[in-house]
């Protein structure tokens, strides 16, 4: 059983990444999103939020299991057994540094694969940081996230008026 984690700081999850866990889960036998509890960044949303909020959108794919994690990826793998890292790439901005983490984390355990999904073309340009720069200032960002996050994201900002 080839068990892959697809791991992410998901601050929130956006219709990108929602294209490659969708795509990521046909591949393997099961797909554990791995939400990164990382305490020197300072996230929108509480680890629990992002963790419930992608749980809140996968519940119709059935081997798909959303968990969070601290520390080394690699150490996380060996807790969950998974041998494959899946990764979205979007523009060559993503590559240099992609390449070196996947094969940084090769260096660390050699049973290690990264697979790298190609972007969704009409999500290319989408990422995280495009949503709160657009949420912060009251901007659409209905073509971004699921249509249930959109008052969740804005109250962040506490903007209360509709918007959209
Ligand atoms: P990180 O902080 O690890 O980059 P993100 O939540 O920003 O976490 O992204 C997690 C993964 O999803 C990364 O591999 C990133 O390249 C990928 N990703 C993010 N947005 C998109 C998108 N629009 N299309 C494809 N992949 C994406």
């Amino acid at each position: 059983m080839k068990t892959a984690i697809y791991p992410g700081s998901f601050d929130p999850l956006t219709f990108g990444h929602l294209d490659i866990i969708e795509r990521s889960s046909k591949i393997v036998d099961k797909l554990v999103i791995g939400v990164l509890n990382n305490s020197a960044k300072k996230s929108l949303f509480s680890l629990e939020e992002r963790v419930s909020m992608i749980k809140e959108m996968t519940t119709s794919l059935p081997n798909v299991e959303v968990g969070s994690f601290e520390g080394l990826l690699v150490d996380y793998m060996k807790e969950i057994n998974a041998t494959i890292i899946i990764r979205g790439l979007r523009a060559v901005t993503d590559f240099e540094y992609e390449l070196q983490i996947a094969q940084a984390n090769s260096v660390q355990n050699s049973d290690i694969e990264t697979i790298f999904l190609t972007t969704n073309l009409n999500y290319s340009y989408l990422s995280s940081t495009i949503v709160k720069e657009f949420a912060s200032y009251g901007g659409d960002i209905s073509k971004f996230v699921p249509e249930q996050f959109i008052d969740r994201i804005y109250a962040k900002y506490n903007i209360t008026k509709n918007t959209r």
